[in-house]
């Protein structure tokens, strides 16, 4: 009998684990996931609790309703792969050998390493959406809050679901417009980028909805500490933005036991050396990543995961038969963008092609529309939870294509 091991039953280990479940000949393969948190948090939901459009509770699930009958599930933080023996130690002592390895353990926000951050302001005037415990008390303090500056922070240029702080700021300009009391409210985003996001079509389009919502956009701020006490946020080149009430999306970096594993080249937030199409270790033929762990150049998000574990069941396969590792991944990543008062847009690209207007997933027909604000994008975001539980995690097959398809989308067009 031989050992596949995956490391993380978040999105991609769970995925992982239900698509090799069905995939390997259990005679032959047995199958063990490892996680240290027995909850199953749907991330994407963190967005909406601060504005109570979701309840805490309705996002937390337990991780053995998600893992098929057959597969090993154990409890355990990991404390280092030890490639040469395959092995992987666990913290309480344990070890576990594998024939294969799947390294899924993802990236968490870290305020630690932004001075100040952390401090006395932490969860008073100071909070992160990126957390479960964060989310909850962002909306009871925005609850109270009175009006005054909000600063949407970034602390690093590399982050998971790249959209969710600009979500983030168009919703909080909803809300805030809801309660009446946006005219005392000054919404500002600081962001390392050079503008809005990286691809200059989606840019130019979120750049223009920041303005017309009336949200100042500071680019190129690379901070280096939050002022607690006169509650500043300072950069690099000694800039500073003041902030009565600030919203960070703090550094995201991949697992600890990464940088203690001889995993090759790790750079500093962690992140394993990943091939960008096979999804191999770039050191170990034996082990391959997938979703936040990796150091592809592909956005960190469930879909991306989604589209991966496609791809990754493939070469696995071909690995156990001594094939070539033929199936790619092309960096595809699609994400719903709310943009506030029952609209979303929707941007679908890849390694190669920037966003595009147009219809998604049927020409002309759609139903949702690509850069473009519509109330099916936005009943296509909330649809997405379903989806997310009852079909995704459990591997079932899907109607979105693994590779980007250009049906539908518009190379000239402007984004409307
Ligand atoms: C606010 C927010 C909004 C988002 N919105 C969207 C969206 O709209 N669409 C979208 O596609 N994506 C979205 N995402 C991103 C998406 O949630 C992640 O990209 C996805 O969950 C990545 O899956 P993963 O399996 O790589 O990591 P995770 O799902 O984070 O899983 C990693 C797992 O590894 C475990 N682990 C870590 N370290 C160890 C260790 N040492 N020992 C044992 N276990 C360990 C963790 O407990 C966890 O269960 C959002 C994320 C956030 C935070």
């Amino acid at each position: 009998m031989k050992n596949l091991l995956i490391l993380g039953a978040g999105t991609a280990g769970t995925m992982m684990a239900n698509k090799l479940h069905k995939a390997l000949d259990a005679r032959a393969w047995a199958i063990t996931v490892v996680d240290k948190d027995e909850n199953h948090y749907y991330q994407p939901g963190f967005l909406f609790v601060p504005f109570k459009i979701y309840d805490c509770e309705r996002l937390v699930r337990p991780k053995r309703d998600f893992i098929p009958e057959g597969v090993d599930l154990v409890f355990a933080e990991v404390a280092e792969i030890e490639p040469e023996a395959n092995t992987v130690r666990l913290s309480d002592g344990r070890s576990l050998s594998y024939d294969i390895l799947i390294v899924a353990t993802g990236t968490t926000p870290r305020p630690e390493e932004t001075p100040g951050l952390d401090g006395p302001l932490w969860y008073q005037d100071a909070f992160d959406f990126y957390s479960f415990e964060g989310a909850c008390k962002l909306r009871d303090r925005l609850d109270k809050w009175e009006g005054g500056r909000l600063t949407i922070f970034l602390a690093e240029s590399i982050f998971k679901c790249p959209v969710a702080p600009l979500e983030f700021a168009f919703l909080a300009d909803s809300y805030f417009e809801e309660r009446g009391m946006r005219d005392r409210v000054e919404i500002t985003y600081v962001t390392p980028l050079s503008g809005a996001f990286t691809k200059p079509k989606a840019t130019a389009f979120l750049s223009g909805l920041m303005e017309e919502k009336g949200i100042t956009v500071v680019p190129d701020f690379y901070a280096e500490r939050v002022d607690a006490e006169r509650k500043v946020l300072v950069s690099y080149d000694a800039r500073e933005v003041p902030f009565d009430l600030l919203v960070a999306v703090p550094v995201n970096m991949g697992a600890d036991f990464i940088e203690a594993s001889d995993m090759g080249d790790i750079d500093d937030l962690n992140y394993v050396p990943t091939d960008k199409h096979t999804l191999q270790a770039r050191d170990h033929d034996d082990v391959f990543v997938i979703g936040d762990a990796t150091n592809l150049p592909a956005s960190k998000a469930g879909s991306v995961a989604h589209f991966e574990a496609d791809v990754l069941t493939e070469n696995i396969l071909s690995y156990i038969k001594g094939a070539p590792l033929d199936a790619t991944f092309d960096g595809h990543a699609n994400c719903f963008i709310e943009t506030g008062g029952g609209k979303a847009t929707l941007i679908d690209f890849n390694y190669a092609t920037e966003p595009l207007p147009g219809k998604f997933p049927l020409p002309v027909f759609g139903p949702m529309s690509l850069l473009k604000e519509t109330r099916a994008n936005h009943f296509g975001k909330l649809f997405f939870e379903w989806v997310y539980w009852h079909m995704m995690l459990t591997g079932k097959p899907m109607p979105v294509t693994t590779h980007m398809s250009m049906v539908g989308k518009k190379k000239d067009a402007v984004p409307a």
